[in-house]
């Protein structure tokens, strides 16, 4: 992936998008939250790993 402001170009898993973007093969997406309003807990994420075996993260955006 290339870097609109500078033209860095750098595999998309190395970048650290804070939070604020990100993405994904697999989602899970929850509406209506506001940035930082609410965190997955790590009971969700726990049977998220179970169900697909693979490890997860969250991230927000706002339209
Ligand atoms: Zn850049």
């Amino acid at each position: 992936m290339v870097c609109p402001s500078c033209g860095q170009a750098h595999p998309i898993r190395s970048w650290d998008w804070k939070q604020q973007g990100g993405f994904a093969r697999l989602l899970v997406q929850v509406e209506e939250i506001f940035p930082g309003e609410a965190v997955p807990t790590d009971g969700l994420f726990d049977l998220l790993e179970r169900a697909s075996g693979c490890a997860w993260r969250h991230f927000y955006v706002q339209d």
